[in-house]
């Protein structure tokens, strides 16, 4: 994807406040991503574990996620399997939960999706990064059949949370 600004991102979020955006965390580091390789950019909060973002550029124009891990508490990432990339994880696979855009987030509407807990999926696609042991299924897709797809199941998330 082509580089983002940190202003790009602040008004690219579907599904919060203005303010909001404003005030959320993103990364400093941004000239130093590998965006070449990326689909979209995924990011924790330091200051709020649990809290996370992605902004993927769907249609041509950006589109960020606001995501809390649906289980803070528990704090460790399951095993399992993201539904983005489908890379199969012994335990780095996380339930995000992004609330609804507009009135439906307001009135507590969410929709949640597993997804690799470091939101790495553009590279786990790529080869990468390497899950550990019990790692990726074996698969006859090429590397850009399976960003395809990577890239597709992330439209059909955001679509569900805008929809
Ligand atoms: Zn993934």
């Amino acid at each position: 994807m082509k580089p983002l600004t940190e202003q790009e991102i602040r008004t690219s979020f579907v599904n919060c406040t203005r303010g909001q955006a404003k005030r959320l965390f993103v990364p400093r580091d941004l000239a130093d991503r590998p965006w070449a390789d990326l689909d979209f950019l995924g990011w924790h909060d330091p200051q709020a574990p649990g809290r996370a973002f992605l902004v993927a550029e769907l249609d041509g124009r950006p589109r960020g996620l606001a995501l809390r891990r649906a289980n803070p508490a528990a704090g460790r990432a399951a095993p399992g399997m993201c539904a983005m990339c489908l890379t199969t994880h012994s335990g780095g696979v996380a339930l995000m939960v992004a609330p609804k855009a507009g009135r439906a987030g307001q009135q507590g509407n969410s929709v949640g999706t597993y997804v690799c807990d470091d939101l790495a999926c553009s590279l786990y696609v790529r080869g990468l990064r390497q899950v550990g042991a019990g790692g990726r299924l074996p698969e006859s897709l090429t590397v850009p059949e399976k960003i395809d797809r990577t890239v597709a199941n992330l439209a059909a998330f955001v679509a569900r949370v805008v929809s």
